[in-house]
């Protein structure tokens, strides 16, 4: 045809593959004009279905479903693997991403690059209590050595390198920031997560509440775009200097949670009330557990999208992001090797916000 690639994004349901996807399909984005496949688990929801992807359902865990589903893409040129499982198991993790390369690679003769999303759990451990591990130190450069804890990630990466030594591919490892993306099928979006808590504490007329750590409130975060998540991993892709290489993805400045909420209240008209001295971390999980119904109402009176509320909120990782301290990243060495691009943190989660209000998965 006349498509210059061919791209299969893995997880185009997810925050930054539903980025990619778009991206991906705007006219001028290097490496275009591109084709893109898109695989997910789930039939193909309403507002993915316009922006151009050839859609794939396939359980990408079950190894005769990917087979049937898969070998059939012999045109593939890239990889896009952003996906994971939902849990931290290494081995259903490492299946899934097994299962992808075992079918794509032996058919796909014009496959050049594979490209892996991992993330900053690389520099200070998993999200399961009890690992023991203790963290880099920050900011976090990607030369910093393995922690010495079972990751899915470094069983994504050996996968990854093995393969594509063995057959000539070039490779990217993406490590990204805090994802901000729009998002309603993400199994961890934080924009959608405080945009549905903040919805039902207007609802119920409640205050804007800070459930978070005080060192949570007043410490540097890094946040990621997801749209700049894809920028990055196409720039990784298409420019020769960038190949086989590690490398963290981020906004390029720092925000603190106090900003977030400022801006979580103007938007969403609420009285805002920030962390109070003196108080612990309450759990915003804890908080939300019995608001199913509170948000099928919402839903319903404001006509929105079907959602399910544990399916477009994910409180337990607003309580991970509400408890970490000093996790910023370095953004160097993607600068060092030409990617110049840059969000400003509170624009990209505003702009999440409208983004997911124009699609009417929030009022
Ligand atoms: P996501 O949860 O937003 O999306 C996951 C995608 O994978 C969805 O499209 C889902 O349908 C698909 N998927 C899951 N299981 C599947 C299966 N069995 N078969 C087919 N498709 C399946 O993903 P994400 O948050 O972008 O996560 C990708 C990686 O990025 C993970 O390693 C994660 O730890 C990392 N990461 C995420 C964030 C964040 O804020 N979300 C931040 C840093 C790193």
């Amino acid at each position: 045809g006349s498509y210059e690639s061919v791209a299969l994004v893995v997880g185009v349901t997810g925050i930054v593959g539903s980025s990619l996807a778009q991206v991906l399909k705007l006219p001028g984005t290097p490496g275009g004009p591109w084709k893109v496949y898109g695989v997910a688990r789930r039939p193909c929801p309403g507002w993915l279905a316009k922006f151009g992807v050839e859609y794939i359902r396939c359980d990408v865990s079950n190894t005769e479903e990917a087979k049937t589903k898969l070998s059939p893409l012999d045109d593939v040129t890239h990889i896009f693997y952003v996906s994971w499982i939902g849990s931290e198991d290494c081995e259903t993790n490492a299946v899934m991403f097994k299962n992808i390369l075992d079918n794509i690679i032996p058919v796909a003769k014009n496959l050049k690059h594979i490209s892996l999303q991992t993330g900053s759990k690389h520099y200070f451990g998993v999200f399961e209590e009890g690992s023991g591990v203790e963290p880099h130190d920050s900011p976090f450069t990607e030369d910093l050595p393995r922690l010495n804890v079972p990751n899915f990630y470094h069983d994504l990466e050996d996968i990854l390198y093995e393969e594509t030594s063995k057959h000539g591919l070039t490779w990217c490892v993406q490590r990204p920031a805090l994802i901000f993306g729009f998002s309603p099928c993400s199994l961890m979006n934080v924009v959608s997560t405080l945009s549905i808590y903040a919805t039902i504490c207007k609802h119920e007329k409640k205050p804007l509440v800070y459930p978070g750590s005080k060192a949570s409130w007043n410490c540097y975060v890094d946040g990621a775009d997801a749209d700049l998540a894809a920028e990055h991993h196409i720039w990784a892709a298409v420019d020769p200097k960038a190949k086989n290489q590690v490398f963290n993805c981020k906004n390029g400045d720092v925000f603190k949670w106090k900003h977030v909420w400022k801006l979580l209240a103007d938007e969403f008209e609420l009285e805002m009330v920030g962390y109070i001295e003196g108080n612990e971390q309450v759990s915003m999980a804890e908080l939300m557990k019995d608001k199913d119904a509170v948000w099928d109402e919402i839903v319903k009176t404001h006509k929105l999208e079907a959602t399910k509320l544990k399916e477009i909120a994910a409180f337990w990782f607003a309580d991970i992001a509400f408890s970490c301290v000093d996790l910023v990243m370095s953004m160097t060495k993607s600068r060092e090797y030409g990617f110049l691009g840059f969000r400003d943190s509170m624009k990209s989660f505003n702009s999440c916000i409208h983004k997911m209000r124009s699609y009417k998965f929030i009022p």
